[in-house]
This record gives C-alpha cells, structure tokens and sequence, in this order.
C-alpha cells in the first residue's frame, strides 16, 4: 500500500490523482490532502478518501471548511504552512503535487527535505527554482517523477538508456486553438475563445498558457532541468497531442511515447513508477487517428515561447521573473483587463527592466517572483 499526500486536490490534476486513486482501492491510500478555496469539493474528498490531514490554502474559509467536515476524524490546517505540513507529513511514501503557480515551490521543497518522492506536475518549482529544487533532491536521494505529459513521455523513453547518449529532446505542442491563426486574427481573441483547447481539458491558467505557447515556453524550461542543462531541446508543433514527445539519441534512432491525451495516463505512471498496472482507460485506436502531423513552431506568432527559451538562456532569476510576469499577465487577461496580445508585451517588459541576480538561496527566488508580480501589476495599470 503506498501512502499518497496530494498537493492541489480540487484541481485539475488533483481531481485525476484521486480518480487514478480510486481505481486502485488495494494499492494507494490518501494519508493528506491539500487545496486552495473550494470549500465544497474539498471536502466531499475529505469525505470520501479519509486523510488523516488536510490543509486549506486560502485562510478566511477554513472555519467554512471545518464546518462541513466536523464529524470527520481529520486535522485541519491552513495557509502555505498548512500545505507544507501536508507536503512533509510523516506517513506519505509519495507526494504529489498539482499546484497551479508559483505556490506549488515550498510545499516540494518541504517535500524532498523531508526525504519524499515528488510526483511534480507543478511546472513552476523547475522553472523558477530548478537550480535549488535539484540540490534539495541530490541532498536527500529523493526522486522528481514528472507528471506533465511531455516530461513523462520523456522520463519514459529514457528508462535503460543514459542521459549522455541524448543527441536532443523532441518536445511536442499541440499548438493550442490559435494555431492557424494569423497575426492580425490573433489581437481580438476572446477568454472564451483561448479556454477553448483543442486537445486536453485542464485549469484555465495552464489552457491560456497552451494558447500563447508560454505553456511549452515552461516545459522548456522544465525539461531543461530534468533532463540536463546542457541538453539541447527542440519545440515541435504536433496538433494530435498523440506523441507526447520524442527523444533522438546519438545514433539517430529517435523514441516517442504515444497516448491519448489524458493526464490521467502519466498521473498513473507516476504513482505506479517503475511499475505499470492495468488500465480502463481507451487505448489508442492509430487508424482511427489517421494523420500525424508535424511543423516548427511560429516564434512571431507565439512571442511567449520565445520569451521563455531567452530567460532559461539569461538563467539566473530571469525565469522566475517570466513566470511571475505571465502569471500577473494571465490573470489580467481572464478579468478582460488587457488584450490578449499584450500577454507578451507585460512579460517582455518586465523582463526587460529585470536586473537578474544569482540564484543563492530560496529567497533571491521569491524575491525576484515579488518583484516581478508588482512590476506587471504596475505596467498593466500603468498602460490600460
Ligand atoms: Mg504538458
């Protein structure tokens, strides 16, 4: 039986961690649960998976949540502290973390101190801290499992071979709904129609990162640090979102890992690593696919991947200061408060009037997000 805390449980991946969960009632438990605000769904789970402790993020709700859940034999706690007890609780062989933000970062770095496995989904504890988030792991001898497809897909193709007899990485986007777009198409697009994937259904945050591509802009990033600094990363546009990513190796022989595309194949994999278990889930029907298609990405019309290749060459806190940026620009963004082409422009601004320092210690991280969050705020304000 393996003792699972998960980070983020009303969210998307949260929801399909804890359906994995349920499908395998012999083999994994729920010992602690963590969420951010909803109130409701977060405790029906409490209800149904029993953790011996839960932990509510946002602080004005928990006596809400206390409420609903009084009859319950669980500890509530609240707050970042709250989650980093659920990221460190004591039982957990696993943690698993789908945290949208930058608020998924203390929680995994309390989890690898604390000596557990990390089931990371959470892109943002690579990208703006891979550097620290690495040397916690090697300190402890604790492995990061990727959930994110791609990084999944190549964790996948990997097993056996060595990271040094990778000739490149072959990340696959599905391009997002604008894909065929033009630029002029692409100023006057709605929220709705940037909610609108045409592949996977996930969180809003992540659905207008795939749109801009800063999502795979991310997992460049991400993959940067999973697989080696060094190694070279190529982004290719692959609409199926049927090949969740490729590997060539110095012989040119290239692997790729296929699926349908639903998260919970590579959630799956993470709780059963390095096992398999039998799924229920579709398989893959190749002839009813029919066409796999391939073609390089457009930098012009998708500045954001762009933007973040440059900060993951700049390094330093300029990553964390992308990821800030595009988070303040995203949001403002779904309050209609800017266009969505000046997604980009905040981010490239900000980055702009950067001055990155070296990452030392956790704190130069938080710092530079901080800035970067009250920069934005500033510009967004400033121009609209
Ligand atoms: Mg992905």
């Amino acid at each position: 039986m393996k003792k699972i805390s998960l980070l983020g449980s009303t969210g998307s991946i949260g929801v399909n961690t804890l359906d994995v969960i349920e499908r395998y009632p012999e083999n994994f438990q729920v010992c602690a649960l963590s969420a951010g605000s909803n109130v409701e769904l977060f405790a029906r789970q409490i209800r149904k998976f029993k953790p011996a402790l839960a932990a509510l993020f946002d602080t004005t709700k928990v006596d809400a949540l206390k409420k609903l859940v009084a009859d319950l034999d669980v500890e509530i706690v609240s707050g970042q502290e709250g989650s980093v007890s659920v990221a460190s609780f004591s039982e957990a062989d696993l943690v698993v973390s789908g945290v949208v933000g930058s608020a998924g970062l203390l929680p995994a770095i309390a989890a690898l101190r604390a000596g557990k496995n990390l089931a990371l989904a959470n892109k943002e504890t690579l990208v703006i801290a891979g550097e620290l988030v690495l040397k916690e792991a090697a300190l402890t001898n604790t492995k990061i499992i990727p959930i994110d497809s791609e990084h999944s897909a190549i964790f996948q193709a990997l097993n056996g071979e060595k990271l040094e007899r990778i000739k490149k990485i072959i990340l696959t986007a599905s391009g997002g709904p604008f894909r065929t777009f033009s630029l002029k198409q692409m100023e006057n697009v709605t929220v709705k129609e940037a909610l609108n994937h045409p592949n996977w259904s996930m969180g809003a945050k992540i659905t207008i990162d795939s749109s801009t591509m800063m999502n795979k802009g991310l997992e460049y990033i991400e993959a940067k640090w999973l697989f080696g600094v060094e190694t070279n990363v190529e982004v290719i546009v692959h609409a199926q979102s049927i090949i969740h990513s490729m590997i060539e190796f110095v012989d040119t022989s290239i692997m790729a890992q296929l699926g349908i595309p639903d998260m919970r194949v590579p959630i799956a994999y993470a709780l059963t690593y390095p096992d398999r278990f039998e799924s229920e889930l579709p398989s893959l029907d190749l002839a009813t696919m029919g066409d796999l298609t391939f073609e390089a990405p457009d930098y012009e019309r998708f500045p954001c991947l762009q933007l973040a290749m440059d900060a993951m060459e700049m390094g330093q806190t300029l990553p964390a200061v992308l990821n800030a940026a595009n988070e303040i620009a995203v949001q403002a963004f779904l309050d209609e408060l800017i266009p969505y082409k000046d997604i980009a422009e905040i981010i490239r601004m900000v980055m702009h009037n950067h001055r990155p320092v070296p990452l030392k210690e956790l704190q130069d991280v938080l710092e530079a997000d901080r800035w970067a969050r009250e920069e934005a705020t500033k510009l967004i304000t400033v121009t609209h």
